[in-house]
């Protein structure tokens, strides 16, 4: 074999053994239909009432809820928490025969094209299952494709209900033994009193060495407009510093959403961080919070926060000023689970938040709809999934309906 045939024989074989088949592909994957499906509930775990929306109990299911899942040509495809019915097909008209790794133009003209979607959640649906696609095209898991800053987070239990002092305390003792490294409680009662004595029973029962957040929920009224014990700023400060004393670790949502100027004087009058954010809408509001100094701690939520672009900008936003990031709890499994893999990436984000409140709602009643889902190890952290894209298969027995 003459020299030159010999080396170039030689660069293609290096060429295939480098990089995975379907990259070399001339043809661009092509998004061929969206598609919504209803997942079957596997049984239901009780009624539970809500500490955010008192006097409205909601029955607790294991599986259920929908799915959105994008084709491709290429017979890919990737999965998101559902999109809205109404908004379907105007996603279908935007998105069918576009390149799913298009998916910062596609972003912004769903943004910002009239109608493209009916809300901001269905483009964080759909810039989720984009994102799944690229990734398993890239056969590399999203942590790992956005550059991988940690391959385990630990989690937070995020406390649902309203419960006596001596009852939460039970339950922190029991997540501390089954691993947990720290849990987050409502502040719900109508006396600041016993949402204070129910801090001092937990940290006794678990002591100094588990994590300790609280949550007033004062930002939103969920459902129905009827948020329970509504505070005022002397009951804020006065929460505050008494949560300080007890080795609380932050006090969230300690007043109105958009009372910014009341927010930043709390900030500025007590020592214990405040954070919040998981009801604040797109990019822009957060810039307003990082420079009225209202929250320590931003808490972004990838459906209300603009999709998977607006969440990575906010944590760039957060990193720039020196806050943390911790998003709030990603509004579905999948969202959650897509957070995970942005938390994998941020240094910033010590933390990840998961809806746990056992028996009744456990976060495994929700990934009950996946194959291999996410666990919280028995030290109390949750690892980067391995598999590409999300790294989550869903349970395509469970699929009832399109
Ligand atoms: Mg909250």
């Amino acid at each position: 074999m003459k020299r030159r045939t010999f080396l170039s024989s030689l660069g293609a074989l290096t060429l295939a053994h480098a990089f995975p088949t379907r990259l070399l592909a001339q043809v661009r994957p092509r998004i061929t239909d969206i598609r919504v499906h209803r997942m079957r509930t596997l049984g239901e775990t009780g009624m539970m009432e809500s500490a955010w929306a008192p006097g409205r109990s909601s029955m607790r299911r294991i599986g259920g809820g929908t799915v959105t899942e994008i084709m491709t040509d290429q017979g890919v495809t990737g999965i998101a928490p559902g999109l809205s019915a109404s908004g379907l097909n105007a996603m279908r008209q935007l998105l069918i025969g576009k390149d799913p790794f298009d998916n910062e133009q596609l972003g912004h003209e769903m943004r910002y094209t009239n109608g493209a979607a009916s809300n901001w959640r269905d483009v964080g649906c759909v810039e989720i299952a984009l994102w799944d696609i690229v990734g398993k095209i890239a056969d590399q898991p999203l942590y790992k494709l956005w550059g991988a800053a940690k391959e385990k987070v630990p989690a937070y239990a995020s406390m649902i209900q309203l419960s006596t002092p001596e009852e939460r305390a039970e339950m922190a003792v029991r997540l501390k033994a089954a691993g947990w490294q720290g849990m987050k409680i409502r502040l719900h009662h109508l006396e600041m009193e016993e949402d204070v004595r129910t801090i001092e029973l937990v940290r006794r029962a678990v002591g100094n060495d588990f994590t300790i957040m609280t949550d007033a929920n004062q930002a939103q009224s969920s459902g129905i407009w009827q948020p329970g014990v509504q505070w005022d700023f002397t009951r804020a400060l006065d929460t505050a510093r008494a949560l300080k004393e007890r080795n609380v670790y932050w006090l969230e949502e300690p007043l109105r959403r958009y009372d910014f100027d009341g927010l930043a004087e709390l900030n500025r009058l007590v020592d214990i961080p405040l954070a919040g954010g998981e009801n604040n809408q797109g990019v822009q509001e957060f810039v307003w919070i990082v420079e009225r100094g209202v929250y320590d701690i931003l808490q972004p939520e990838i459906l209300v926060t603009e999709g998977v672009q607006g969440l990575r900008a906010v944590a760039a936003l957060g990193l720039a000023h020196h806050k943390l990031v911790i998003p709030h709890h990603g509004g579905g499994q999948l969202g959650t689970i897509a957070q995970l893999h942005m938390i994998g990436t941020w240094p910033h984000c010590p933390w990840i938040e998961i809806m746990h409140d056992p028996p009744i709602s456990p976060y495994t009643n929700g990934f009950a709809i996946f194959e291999n889902p996410p666990t919280v190890d028995s030290e109390g952290f949750m690892a980067m999934p391995q598999e590409p894209g999300l790294g989550v298969r869903i349970r395509r027995d469970l699929i009832v309906a399109d």
